[in-house]
């Protein structure tokens, strides 16, 4: 059998689907990679991750990922494959990357090259670490890997372009929430309440204070994106939540604005009289792509006419940086030709001619 990766990312596009939850996505993804009988198919106990194994002989094998959950984004676009789930779709182009995969997979099926290679269908990137699940059940270091690849669709770059970089590529993602516990109380009768309100405004202004001085070289971003407190005008807020995200390009950078953050949020705690709690969430590990593969993968590009424009450091975070942790890894922007929107907008459309590109230089690396 063969089929038309263009069409399975139409088919995956109308069935956006959260991290963790991408069943029907899953299921699909199945019924094509059963249909090669050159493939060993391995489904994960703990969560919608599909392996698929092409061995050849003996020897190292080459991995290559792609992640496959949607995020709760309602979409604007037009297409006539817009999703069918209600306020979910595929806004970050991971339909894209799951049909680049499939594309590869039928690629290697046909031509059968001497090589060894794993092809990972990995659930939840989107602020989840799905491959921080996927790893935990060690079925993919029982493999000898040599390299892991990843791409990204980027809807700013043309059709025929690819962006990456040697060394660090995307940064440490750390979410953080700090909430202030304080006694309600009605406006008229502040000595009987402790403002939680006031000790969240205060971590605010200090802790942006602090980091704004701390001497760095490197990036750096700190942001708290939503502040949630009081009830009513005339009663005092008995908590306050703030919800943040910080981003690093070192562990020991993360661990420090970690510390300042718990630092800070004691200290007006205690001046405030509140009680105050810090959750650090989800974190992935950076992105940073092996010097060798880097090199190997520019000239690759310019042995096929691709072309390659050399990036900056990105301060989002992937969670294949628990990959290139582990193995040699590269990740690339692949060219996807949206220039007017942007990922997880209700608008992104990459174009479907990407996916042929995006299997040609996968193939390549291979
Ligand atoms: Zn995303
Ligand atoms: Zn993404």
């Amino acid at each position: 059998m063969s089929f038309d990766p263009i069409l399975i990312r139409h088919q995956l596009h109308q069935i956006p689907e959260l991290a963790f939850n991408e069943y029907k996505t899953k299921a699909l993804i199945k019924s094509y990679l059963d249909s090669f009988g050159e493939l060993k198919i391995i489904e994960f106990a703990n969560s919608t991750a599909l392996l698929a194994v092409y061995s050849h002989g003996e020897g190292e094998y080459q991995l290559f990922r792609a992640d496959m959950d949607a995020l709760p984004v309602e979409e604007e676009t037009h297409c006539d494959f817009i999703s069918q789930h209600a306020g979910l779709m595929h806004a970050c182009g991971h339909d894209v990357h799951c049909a680049i995969l499939l594309g590869l997979i039928q690629e290697v099926c046909t031509s059968k090259p001497s090589v060894n290679a794993l092809f990972l269908f990995q659930p939840a990137e989107e602020g989840k670490g799905g491959a921080e699940a996927v790893l935990a059940e060690g079925i993919i270091q029982s493999y000898p890997i040599k390299a892991a690849y990843a791409l990204h669709v980027n809807p700013k770059l043309g059709l025929n372009q690819v962006s990456t970089k040697a060394g660090i590529f995307f940064a440490i993602p750390q979410e953080f929430d700090v909430d202030f516990i304080g006694k309600s109380a009605h406006a008229a009768f502040p000595e009987a309440g402790k403002d939680a309100m006031n000790g969240g405004i205060k971590f605010y202004q200090q802790i942006k204070a602090e980091i704004a001085e701390l001497v760095h070289e490197e990036p750096l971003i700190f942001h708290v994106g939503k502040i949630s407190s009081g009830a009513i005008r005339n009663i005092i807020a008995d908590k306050c939540k703030l919800e943040g995200t910080h981003r690093t390009l070192s562990v020991a950078r993360k661990k420090q604005l970690n510390q300042m953050i718990v630092d800070c949020a004691n200290r007006v705690a205690k001046e405030e009289q509140l009680l105050c709690d810090v959750d650090f969430l989800c974190s992935y590990e950076p992105v940073v792509n092996d010097p060798v593969l880097y090199e190997r993968f520019v000239e690759t590009c310019k042995n096929h006419s691709v072309d390659f424009i050399p990036s900056p450091i990105y301060m989002t975070g992937e969670d294949f940086g628990f990959f290139t942790t582990l193995y040699p890894g590269l990740l690339f922007w692949l060219g996807a030709n949206d220039p007017d929107h942007d990922l997880h907008s209700g608008t992104l459309l990459p174009d479907d001619a990407c996916i042929t590109n995006g299997i040609k230089i996968l193939y390549q690396l291979l």
